[in-house]
């Protein structure tokens, strides 16, 4: 291993991060209450740029989910919950997105430390991206409406009529479970429709970043919201996440993570049926066309794989460029991954921090030797830096094969493959051969090419001349192997409500 790397251990600048991080042991929040997991046990979280301890958190598991479940159940039966016009939910919800802002350089330092995104990361991205969520649903909670049906039964007494309408109502107690790459942003993707629907929830947050979550459910409770309404249960995924997939009295579970870990959901579902959402892996390619504007193309696919380190699902991981322009954009993504500095979150000149465990930066090293034995060729990087061997380097293959692992598989780190092609036309049948396809990105000035290859790629976004465009109002979700259903956009409403057919003789 590399050692060049030297990471000086940063405090945060604000006062309410420190005074937060010096609680050390945190407790979970179920129905209203701050408590110890049942076992008393307890996990570190890891500041992963320097391994030192950020703090503790329950070790919570199924006792706990128990708990956590009947509360949830008793909130989603109180008339101080289940009566709570959608008015006032709306502005509970955006009492939540200004109390999210006031605590802006607090919850991003507390992301910062926990997950070893750069600064600036959680600045302009994660933790406004979580705000925007909680504003959008508030709208939401005031519009949700049924319809009213014209019927076409003809067989009632005479004289009468049928009236006959729907309803829509919250589907219950859902338990959500979360990743570690955005926990804040991906967290409040779940529970801002959840809320405005009048569901109840209990969140998993992931065991490596559990710290945001909270810090999360504290402001929740002093915004108000009823005891038991929300609950965190921290812990290990197959502990406390899978008795929350498997809990019978769980109605929905609202999953992102992996391929892998979602597959397991259907099995935990199975027992009572629940309903299931599932945002998972990707392997999405960032297709440049010879007449792209290289300008804005070779920065843009250097940064569809090198934000955030990779660890986004929708990262650009397969770089696909014209065999007429292959080198140059080649050399400009090399250069760029050249130019970026590695370092700790919280130095303001880091432009990538580490990955967010050692488990993982050996996952992805791992990826990259397999890569190098198969016979791919590292342009740049390869190298797993630091003390604590948590930083990869951006890296770049190119000489890779279909059939590769690091062209098939899912690696979840700042490493790109890139092939050439020749003929546009093939463009739909490589972009496709994935088991996955969860997004894609266009590089062209022709924009009737573009809009065409929009048509014919299998993934749930396409972006034409940018990448990794999120907002509250545009449906993300994938198809294929990366999972059913869509979150942000209206519809992610009907991800937390029941509809009920209501059909009366008169
Ligand atoms: P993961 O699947 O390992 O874990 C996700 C969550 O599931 C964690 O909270 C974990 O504790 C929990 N978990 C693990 N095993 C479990 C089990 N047996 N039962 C119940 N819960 C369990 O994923 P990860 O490594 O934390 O996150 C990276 C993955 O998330 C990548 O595949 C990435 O593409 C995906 N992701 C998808 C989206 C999307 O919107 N599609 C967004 C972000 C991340």
């Amino acid at each position: 291993m590399n050692a060049q790397l030297a990471i000086t251990d940063l405090a945060p600048q604000s006062a309410a991060a420190r005074e937060f991080l010096a609680r050390r042991d945190h407790r979970m929040l179920i129905g209203g209450e701050w408590v110890e997991a049942v076992s008393g046990q307890r996990l570190e979280t890891l500041n992963p740029a320097t391994g030192s301890v950020l703090g503790t958190i329950p070790a919570g598991g199924a006792a706990d989910v128990d708990r956590a479940v009947a509360a949830a159940r008793a909130a989603f039966e109180s008339p101080a919950w289940r009566d709570m016009t959608g008015a006032k939910r709306a502005r509970l919800l955006w009492s939540i997105a200004d109390a999210l802002e006031a605590h802006m350089d607090e919850l991003c330092e507390l992301e910062t430390l926990d997950q070893g995104k750069p600064l600036w990361v959680a600045k302009y991205a994660e933790v406004p991206g979580a705000i925007d969520q909680f504003r959008y649903f508030a709208g939401e909670a005031t519009k949700i409406e049924g319809t009213t049906i014209p019927t076409s039964i003809d067989y009632q007494p005479a004289g009468k009529k049928i009236f006959a309408y729907t309803l829509k109502e919250p589907v219950g107690v859902v338990g959500a479970i979360v990743p570690w790459n955005s926990p804040l942003v991906l967290t409040a993707m779940k529970i801002a429709p959840a809320l405005a629907a009048g569901c109840t929830m209990v969140l998993k947050p992931a065991e490596d970043t559990s710290l945001t979550a909270l810090r999360l459910a504290e402001i929740l409770q002093a915004a108000g919201l009823p005891a038991g309404v929300f609950n965190v249960v921290t812990g290990l995924g197959e502990q406390a996440g899978a008795a929350l997939a498997a809990h019978p009295d769980v109605d929905k579970v609202a999953f992102t993570g992996s391929t892998e870990v979602g597959k397991l959901m259907l099995d935990a579902a199975k027992g009572n049926l629940k309903k299931l959402t599932l945002e998972l892996g990707g392997k999405s390619p960032a297709i440049v066309l010879p007449d792209a504007d290289l300008e804005l193309a070779i920065p843009g696919a250097a940064n569809a794989i090198f934000f955030n380190a990779g660890q986004v699902c929708v990262a650009g991981s397969r770089l696909y460029v014209h065999e007429s322009i292959f080198e140059r954009v080649i050399d400009g993504v090399v250069n760029y991954a050249r130019g970026i500095r590695l370092g700790h979150g919280l130095d303001p000149q880091t432009q990538m921090g580490p990955v967010v465990s050692r488990k993982q930066a050996d996952r992805i090293a791992s990826y990259i030797a397999g890569g190098r034995a198969d016979g791919a060729e590292v342009r740049v990087g390869g190298g797993q830096l630091g003390a604590q061997g948590t930083f990869i380097e951006p890296t770049v293959l190119t000489g890779v094969r279909p059939s590769m692992k690091v062209v098939r598989e899912e690696i979840f780190g700042p490493v790109v493959v890139a092939s050439p092609f020749r003929d546009v036309a093939e463009v739909p049948s490589f972009a496709n051969d994935t088991s996955f396809g969860l997004a894609a990105s266009v590089w062209t000035q022709d924009l009737s090419a573009a809009h065409r290859l929009a048509a014919q790629i299998r993934a749930g976004t396409v972006w034409i001349n940018c990448h990794s465009m999120f907002d509250a109002t545009l449906p993300i979700g994938g198809m294929k192997q990366s999972g059913w259903g869509r979150e942000s956009g209206h519809q992610a409403m009907n991800n937390y409500l029941e509809t009920k057919t209501v059909c009366a003789v008169i």
